[in-house]
């Protein structure tokens, strides 16, 4: 893809903080960086955890935010104000493929076993030729070594190609992140 072609990058993060306050300081400056990249950010529409962090960070900083959200989270993530767009959907299939349809590209913070999920199924839809938007995941302080190190003995025991083993590209820092949206 070339620069001009990702307009808006999907993030996937925890609904909660963490417990290490670096987790909350890297989704604001994603955040930043993405409003700033003249980026629109599609997200799940929360307000809590990483996901409101990563928004208000966007929002405040004049980018366009995009929120997608199931009805029946509504109450548990707690919609985020101030949205530029806000999607409610029926359920969670539909939030996921409208995320999906929205983003250029994908980044992955810190996050749970909700992100987990999201992240795989960006691997295995582009596994399956479905779309091949970059997939880029901030191993930040290590955060998400383990995934990488799954996701390699996965490849090394041969139930993955190589080819497929190479669908997320692992960065460190939110400004690699965004140098590899813009190149
Ligand atoms: P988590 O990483 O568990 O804090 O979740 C991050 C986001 O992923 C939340 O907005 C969840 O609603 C969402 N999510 C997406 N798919 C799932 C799933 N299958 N199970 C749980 N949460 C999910």
């Amino acid at each position: 893809m070339t620069e001009n072609n990702i307009k808006s990058v999907c993030v996937y993060c925890g609904s909660r903080l963490g417990n290490k306050p670096y987790y909350q300081e890297l989704a604001n400056s994603l955040g930043k960086m993405i409003a700033d990249a003249d980026m629109s950010l599609v997200y799940g529409a929360g307000s809590v955890g990483l996901m409101g962090v990563v928004a208000r960070a966007a929002r405040d900083s004049g980018g366009e935010v995009i929120g997608i959200i199931p009805e029946h989270l509504d109450d548990v993530e707690i919609t985020q104000e101030g949205l530029t767009e806000l999607h409610i959907t029926d359920n969670m299939h539909e939030r996921k493929k409208m995320m999906f349809d929205r983003s250029d590209a994908f980044i992955v913070l810190p996050g749970g076993l909700g992100t987990l999920d999201e992240t795989m199924e960006m691997m295995t839809w582009a596994q399956l030729s479905l779309h091949k938007k970059p997939i880029i995941l901030i191993n930040y302080k290590d955060f998400w070594s383990p995934l990488v190190e799954l996701i390699e003995h996965v490849v090394s025991d041969g139930f993955a190609s190589d080819e497929h083993g190479k669908l997320l590209t692992v960065v460190e820092t939110a400004e690699e992140a965004m140098e590899l949206l813009k190149s």
